[in-house]
């Protein structure tokens, strides 16, 4: 394995069969779409139920919705279905009311269900599809595909660059400084900032695993933080220096690391934000 390059050329097709394009949907309003695509993964035998997943996929749709604008939506839940990622794509000549933010109709739908224990591989799955349909020209082309051979034949351009193994990917050590943050924040917030706080705060949850935010709470609860900063190899948890292999794997990184004197998450310091 090559060690400097932390990422693997992946293509988008690596998660989407043909099955599991739906060329011209029926529907005409969201809730019928997203239907229509969940029912094609349970013919597939990629979920087993479909009520659960729609839930989670209409409860983020509340929060904000997920049509980007330009036609496109990739309506998302955290869900453990038993694979990493599960992903279904619908295309709709006439267009579909989704409440997108342009107020336009929405033409192509991409459904990705992922497991919670990955939020990484999400993040990335995301940040790679939306490279592609922010391009108009490449949008074009999908949306003048004749056939569902054809549109498939445009969908497998999408390449992504995916993390090799979950422990490199991530996020998680910014995103829970951000929590942390959000959650001193909240202590003296009230009416609409103590709601967009609550908000942002549900959505980090969501893109973090159970034993991770169990722990912080804990932490947050017995210390009032649970993230501290490293800064000249010592821990400003407890002021205690870090093992030397410990702050020098801990460098530059933005994954999460535990002190070994005081329990708290540690990170970079460079790496807060
Ligand atoms: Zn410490």
């Amino acid at each position: 394995m090559d060690r400097t390059d932390p990422h693997k050329e992946s293509h988008f097709t690596e998660f989407l069969k043909p099955s599991q394009v739906v060329f011209d949907l029926s529907a005409d309003d969201k809730v019928q779409a997203l239907e229509e695509l969940l029912d094609v993964l349970v013919k597939e035998n990629l979920i087993k139920n479909k009520k659960p997943v729609l839930t989670r996929i209409i409860d983020r749709e509340r929060l904000e919705t997920t049509a980007i604008g330009d036609g496109v939506a990739l309506p998302h839940a955290r869900v453990n279905t038993g694979s990493n990622i599960v992903v279904a794509v619908g295309y709709s000549k006439g267009g579909v009311e989704f409440d997108a933010v342009d107020g336009k109709k929405v033409h192509i739908i991409i459904l990705i269900v992922w497991n919670p224990a990955l939020p990484g591989l999400f993040n990335h799955l995301f940040a790679g599809l939306a490279q592609f349909l922010r391009r108009p020209d490449f949008r074009e082309r999908l949306y003048s595909a004749g056939s569902k051979t054809e549109l498939y034949g445009v969908l497998s351009e999408i390449h992504l660059s995916l993390p090799r193994s979950d422990d490199q990917i991530v996020s998680r050590g910014s995103l829970l400084w951000r929590l942390q943050e959000i959650q001193r924040d909240k202590k003296k917030a009230t009416g609409a900032v103590m709601k967009k706080l609550t908000e942002e705060a549900d959505f980090i949850r969501g893109e973090l695993d159970e034993s991770l935010l169990d722990r912080f709470d804990r932490l947050m609860e017995r210390y009032g933080f649970a993230v501290s900063e490293v800064e000249d190899g010592a821990c400003m948890g407890c002021f205690i220096n870090l093992a030397t292999g410990m702050s020098s794997a801990l460098e530059g990184r933005n994954d999460i690391f535990v002190c070994e004197n005081c329990g708290k998450f540690i990170i970079d310091s460079k790496k807060k934000k």
